[in-house]
């Protein structure tokens, strides 16, 4: 059967309000010269699907728009087919998403999320959601690298050292996954091997051209691998089936 919502009738969807809820959350963003405009989005699908197969979970349909892509974390906007969102819209979205899946009686929301700057509007909108329903539904935000055990940066950063989770940006962690779930997406011909950008411990309007490395990449995607990217899904899933057992268990 089926875990993805969007190809259930809606009995078989009705039928389902006791099982887990998975949201995937993406963006349309630029990623390199190697990776597609939709990586945040498979990444986000394909390990909602892949948590749901474990969880006996439902995956919603992706929210492929995400908040805006920062320059020293997703490039910029400044690079064409970044298509951003504007903060309030991104709680509107997932506010209004949640509120209907509550309205329907389903109770146990996890949004899986693959873009660095959507978290804080999407633990917004849960917040809100959250007073407006009388605590109603357990709904949990986690990034897909958040839950990912220490040991598993050391063997995926065997040959390149990690720059650090806002750098990884068409990076080695995005490239591997890429190579894992969708490796005909990926152009592996076309990496620009460069030096990882230079962090700004301070933010800066206007943006320019010139903060990001020309190719769109924020650190060296050299060493990325399906391997690699097998071992951070095969490490990260086991920890989300942990959350949900602890977080969506009966309460009393
Ligand atoms: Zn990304």
């Amino acid at each position: 059967m089926t875990v993805y919502m969007r190809e259930m009738t809606w009995p078989e969807f009705a039928a389902r309000k006791d099982d887990i809820i998975i949201i995937p959350v993406g963006s349309t963003e630029q990623h390199a010269q190697h990776l597609p405009l939709c990586t945040d989005a498979v990444i986000a699908e394909r390990f909602a699907a892949a948590l749901a197969k474990e969880v006996h979970g439902v995956v919603m349909p992706t929210l492929c728009y995400g908040y805006k892509s920062k320059p020293l974390s997703g490039g910029g906007p400044l690079f064409p087919g970044t298509i951003d969102l504007n903060g309030e819209t991104v709680i509107r979205l997932a506010y209004d998403v949640l509120m209907e899946l509550v309205r329907d009686g389903f109770h146990k929301i996890l949004f899986m999320n693959a873009h660095f700057e959507n978290e804080a509007f999407l633990v917004e909108a849960m917040d809100l959601v959250n007073r407006d329903t009388k605590g109603f539904a357990t709904i949990v935000e986690t990034n897909w690298w958040d839950p990912m055990p220490p040991d598993v940066i050391d063997r995926v950063f065997d040959e390149v050292p990690f720059p650090g989770w806002a750098f990884e940006h068409a990076a080695v962690t995005e490239t591997s996954l890429m190579l894992y779930f969708a490796p005909e997406l990926c152009h592996m011909d076309r990496l620009v091997d460069i030096k990882n950008a230079e962090p700004l411990p301070y933010f800066r309007y206007p943006l320019y051209k010139t903060d990001v490395p020309e190719c769109g990449g924020l650190a060296s995607a050299k060493s990325s691998s399906a391997e690699r990217g097998k071992i951070i899904v095969d490490s990260v899933i086991p920890e989300v089936v942990k959350i949900c057992k602890k977080e969506f268990a009966p309460k009393h």
